[in-house]
């Protein structure tokens, strides 16, 4: 390995930052982070910032890599399947994985946040806070920084630079300026706002705590995540414009009236709804590709800010933190050659970040509408029976996605397989007893090759 430079400078201090900075001070590197925002462990989070985060296997993986896996156990609450709502309030389960240890877990992207933070500073990295970086010198790889408090400005001399600034991101900026650049970016015509179902009188959770809620209505969803204070965080998809749209909706009125017809078991819980509803903020949902994500082996772009995709598939920072990980196979099998390290980091990760964000558009039309349908559940049945016969030929696109850290891009392709497989088994059947299985016994062993599965 060739000597460890003497620092590298994270841009960001969200999720990826902090995660980073542990795996590169466990492996001797200094590191410096530069946060724009305050730290939130002294001011309180803004509103409707504090979205919760579904976290799986690929995640978790990075966390047990960080040492931080058992420190969040007290943070999490599994969720084993999806709850959907009907607007009668009829309520239909269907488990996400073939047995209890598959389940995603929800947790406040806050409290992630400060343990992320804690850690990296016990592991001796230094967070600077309220320090916008405003620009990256690309020549001599300095980067510029406006204080948010003072407004003084300073540039330093930065080593090794990593963006983990988010989908906005600084450096990404500065990288327009290179020849060749390529940035795509993709908003959908959908919104999200964060809302609270707050616990009940004696402090406890008023909806089934382990399940991911979801209220389908076709072309807007509400979904709900269960927080460990007894509240659940849920947040309301809408078309940013239209009939029933974030457009439409402009007084308290319309929102009652709205929320009381769409869902109405939800709102029977949420007594302060408008009020949430105007006191937070409404975000967009963005698909950002680029490339190349490096300039040299002097900066780079890491999660979001190389590839930001939407939440639907709830794998953003799970495969944010598949990146950290990644990043540090390769650093430790080829040390610090850092033009060697970003270019393989790219080739492995880009055509991976760029599966998981098409898959993750895709599921956005599953959640919103499918789910709710006779035929997809009984589908995902189907599913689940094939994986129990076949379990290292047939393994579902959620299992591959959420459950294993089978290459994004494999899953995809073999997503597709799979999703012929069953068209071609149940588009004229609907009860698993009528399922032909002969002919499952043909498909699955002609069309699908068994699965290499990491542990
Ligand atoms: C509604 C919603 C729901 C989601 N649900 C899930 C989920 O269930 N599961 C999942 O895996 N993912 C989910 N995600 C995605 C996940 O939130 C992101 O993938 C993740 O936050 C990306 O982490 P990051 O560290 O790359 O960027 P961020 O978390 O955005 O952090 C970037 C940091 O950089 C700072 N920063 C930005 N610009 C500058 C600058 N110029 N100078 C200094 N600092 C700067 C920001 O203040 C921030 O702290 C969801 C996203 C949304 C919007």
């Amino acid at each position: 390995m060739r000597s460890a430079p003497e620092k590298i400078t994270l841009i960001g201090a969200g999720l990826n930052g902090p995660l980073l900075a542990i795996l590169l001070r466990q492996r001797g590197f200094g590191v410096e982070l530069f946060e724009r925002r305050p730290d939130m462990r002294r001011v309180r989070v803004g509103a409707g910032r504090s979205i919760n985060l579904a976290l799986s296997t690929r995640g978790i993986h990075a966390l047990h890599q960080a040492g931080l896996w058992q420190r969040m156990l007290g943070v999490i609450i599994p969720m084993r399947g999806r709850m959907m709502h009907s607007i009668a309030g009829d309520l239909t389960f269907q488990p996400y994985g073939k047995n209890e240890t598959e389940v995603i877990n929800s947790i406040s992207r806050a409290e992630l946040n400060i343990a992320l933070m804690c850690a990296a500073e016990e592991q001796g990295a230094a967070i600077h806070f309220n320090q916008r970086c405003t620009g990256y010198d690309l020549k001599t790889g300095s980067i510029r920084l406006r204080n948010q408090e003072t407004g003084e400005k300073t540039t330093r001399d930065a080593g090794v630079v990593i963006g983990c600034d988010g989908s906005a991101s600084a450096i990404r900026s500065e990288m327009l300026k290179l020849n060749r650049f390529n940035l795509s970016q993709q908003y959908l015509d959908y919104g999200y706002k964060e809302l609270t179902i707050p616990a009940d009188f004696h402090g406890r959770h008023q909806l089934e705590i382990h399940a991911l809620h979801i209220w389908p209505r076709g072309n807007y969803m509400l979904i709900a995540l269960p927080n460990i204070d007894g509240t659940f965080a849920c947040i309301l998809f809408l078309p940013f414009e239209g009939a029933d749209s974030f457009a439409s909706l402009n007084s308290q009125a319309d929102i009652l009236k709205f929320f009381e017809s769409q869902f109405p078991d939800a709102a029977s819980l949420m007594p302060h709804l408008p009020d949430n509803y105007f006191a937070n903020p409404t975000g967009s949902m963005v698909t950002i590709k680029c490339s190349p994500w490096h300039v040299e082996g002097r900066a780079l772009l890491l999660g979001d800010s190389a590839h930001a995709i939407v939440p639907f598939f709830g794998q953003g920072i799970n495969c944010g933190f598949e990146d950290c990980t990644s990043l540090m196979e390769l650093l430790d099998r080829q040390g610090a050659d850092w033009p060697r390290v970003f270019t393989e980091f790219e080739r492995e990760r880009k055509v991976n970040s760029d599966a998981i964000a098409d898959m993750a558009v895709e599921n956005f039309v599953e959640m919103r509408d499918r789910v709710g349908d006779a035929h997809f559940l009984f589908r995902k049945k189907v599913e689940l029976a094939l994986e129990a016969k076949y379990p290292r030929r047939f393994v579902p696109k959620y299992a591959m996605v959420t459950f294993h850290r089978v290459p994004y891009s494999v899953a995809m392709v073999r997503g597709a397989v799979q999703d012929r497989v069953l068209a071609e088994l149940c588009d004229s059947v609907d009860r698993i007893e009528d399922l032909d299985w002969k002919k499952a016994d043909y498909l699955v062993h002609r069309d699908l090759a068994p699965l290499e599965i990491a542990q």
